[in-house]
């Protein structure tokens, strides 16, 4: 769709000249996200400093039927901030301010444009933790990972962004401004509004403003590598901690191929021959980090690991947490395309899922990696191809489609936390009922009655 030049100026006098780009270099910018699967340009991308002026946008859009796609950061992995109908793109990044860090309440309340470590790091200064990790948290904002019900390693002990709303400012399609939840951990008044918007990709209102619970930083972690020939061994260690009632706060999983991968970039020199590698983090007061650790090591000897060391000291961890960091950009910096799945399968199914993405590597003749968040169940099996060799491309995609059927047959899920975006909705129907997606249909016409907000997302149309 092309916008006419009255909202353009119109867009202008809310956000000022500066506020607002329109060429088609700066636009192509914001025409794809972090997957590089999906492209479609916006007609303008608009950067608002305010609430208000959110609400000013939105109006505009909703009277005149404007497509609006709100953006954070773009590190999406699922097509979710792509505007694929054209329109606004409502990018968040200036607003960045954190507006309050309540020490005595363990609760901070900030922009959506707030970059994850920006405000990690203020919190730091006070001694204060906020769990989720996701792996983007260098760039990726607090509104796109609500958004987007996003975690990370943190998850097996901490789990993800939704366990932490308390409450959260919102613009509907209309322009209305609503705060919905509130200001304590527990809170049973109607239904649950920020839960509903915390996953709901952009489609249901624009997140302006987030108030979060915190933790206090816990004393002492210590960081556990270990290493095993067969991955499927691995998978089974997983299992086997968490069922005798160790419970890390990470354990993470990335195979033979990520590994020397991994090595290249940072030097780490891991053994190139491992099939498999898990990192562990416990954390607590040092007695406690003292015997997880012991428990960690041994059952991961029972479960047949070759090797299992702790890191020296607290440098040695950081080195080993960043090239596990590493394990995306050496995927996607290895491959024309790279086809990173998220499914989530329960703990007790970790090795039979690996043992099944052996056989689909073998049946379909293409490079299936794995990285993920061993530690809930949920892997990122990546299918590595070439969106241009036609022949390539489609026996990776049979591979992808049998990927999502293992993982739902084993009682999993298709998506952990990148969301359903353009990426996945093909399996939607697979993964929950006809009458479940009828429902989500029902709920996004009450809050978007004229279909504007990030529209083409979540379900085929
Ligand atoms: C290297 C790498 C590692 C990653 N690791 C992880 C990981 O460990 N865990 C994980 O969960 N994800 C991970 N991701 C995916 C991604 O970073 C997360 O989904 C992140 O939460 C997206 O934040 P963003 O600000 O970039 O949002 P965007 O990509 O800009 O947007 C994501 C979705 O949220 C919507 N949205 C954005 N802002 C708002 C708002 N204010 N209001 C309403 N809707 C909004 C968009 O429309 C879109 O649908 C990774 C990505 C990369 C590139």
């Amino acid at each position: 769709m092309k916008l006419n030049n009255n909202i353009i100026s119109d867009l202008k006098k809310i956000v000022g000249d500066d506020g607002i780009l329109l060429s088609s270099a700066d636009l192509a910018s914001y025409s794809y996200d972090g997957s590089c699967n999906w492209q479609s340009m916006p007609d303008v991308v608009v950067f608002p400093q305010t609430t208000e002026q959110v609400s000013d946008i939105m109006k505009l859009a909703y009277e005149n039927t404007i497509p609006i796609t709100p953006r954070g950061a773009g590190t999406s992995l699922s097509g979710g901030p792509v505007p694929s109908s054209g329109g606004i793109v409502l990018c968040t990044a200036r607003m960045n301010r954190i507006l309050e860090i309540d020490e005595e309440n363990f609760a901070v309340t900030a922009e959506a444009g707030v970059v994850l470590n920006n405000m990690n790091m203020e919190l730091a200064k006070r001694n204060l933790f906020f769990p989720p990790d996701p792996q983007s948290f260098l760039a990726a904002t607090i509104g796109g990972c609500i958004a987007v019900g996003a975690g990370g390693p943190y998850a097996v002990k901490y789990g993800v962004f939704k366990h932490y709303i308390l409450g959260m400012t919102i613009v509907l399609a209309n322009g209305s401004i609503i705060d919905i939840g509130g200001n304590t951990m527990k809170n049973v008044t109607g239904y649950d509004l920020p839960q509903l918007v915390c996953g709901s990709e952009g489609t249901l209102c624009t997140v302006t403003k987030i108030k979060l619970r915190l933790v206090p930083k816990p004393k002492a972690s210590q960081t556990i590598t270990a290493v095993f020939n067969d991955v499927t061994n691995a998978g089974n260690a997983v299992h086997m901690i968490k069922s005798k009632g160790v419970i890390p706060a990470k354990i993470e999983l990335i195979d033979n191929w990520v590994i020397n991968r991994v090595n290249e970039i940072t030097g780490m020199g891991f053994p190139s021959d491992a099939d498999a590698i898990l990192f562990f983090e416990v954390d607590g007061s040092p007695e406690s980090i003292k015997k997880e650790e012991e428990d960690v090591v041994a059952l991961c000897k029972e479960a047949g690991a070759e090797d299992v060391w702790a890191a020296k000291d607290a440098e040695d961890a950081m080195k080993v947490w960043g090239a596990r960091r590493s394990g995306f950009l050496a995927i996607y910096g290895n491959a024309p395309t790279a086809l990173a799945e998220d499914v989530t399968v329960p703990t007790n199914k970790i090795s039979e899922f690996l043992e099944r993405v052996k056989d689909i590597r073998k049946k379909y003749d293409v490079e299936v990696v794995i990285i993920g968040h061993a530690g809930d169940g949920n892997l990122h099996p990546t299918v590595l191809t070439d969106k241009k060799d036609t022949e390539h491309y489609e026996r990776a995609d049979k591979a992808v489609q049998e990927l999502f059927k293992t993982a739902l047959n084993l009682g999993g899920a298709i998506s952990g936390e990148h969301g359903i975006g353009l990426e996945k909705q093909r399996f939607l129907k697979d993964a929950i009922s006809g009458d479940e997606i009828n429902l989500l249909k029902g709920i996004k016409k009450i809050f978007d009655p004229k279909g504007i907000l990030n529209p083409g997302k979540i379900w085929e149309q």
